[in-house]
């Protein structure tokens, strides 16, 4: 099983190290690493996958978080949607 260290790590090197909600350029210990679907929201199975980690600035972060439910704006809430890796109800 993955740690979400290791999908962090998996995320940078598909995206680079940057927010990807504003674009800025980031160091190491500027990145977090927000989990899109927690485990009522998806299988178990799943819940380590580089697609549900997203790469954000801290001030991204704390700003979707106040703004929408789990941090996850519409769009994201749809990609993952048609990923088949959101689980309605569960
Ligand atoms: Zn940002």
């Amino acid at each position: 099983m993955r740690t979400w260290k290791q999908v962090k790590l998996a995320r940078i090197i598909l995206v680079g190290k940057k927010c990807e909600e504003c674009h800025r350029k980031l160091k190491d210990g500027e990145i977090i690493g927000h989990h899109v679907l927690g485990k009522e929201f998806t299988k178990k199975e799943n819940l380590y996958l580089t697609e549900l980690c997203r790469l954000r600035c801290v001030d991204c972060e704390r700003a979707l978080h106040q703004r929408y439910p789990g941090g996850n704006p519409p769009h994201l809430v749809q990609e993952v949607k048609s990923l088949g890796l959101y689980l309605m109800g569960v």
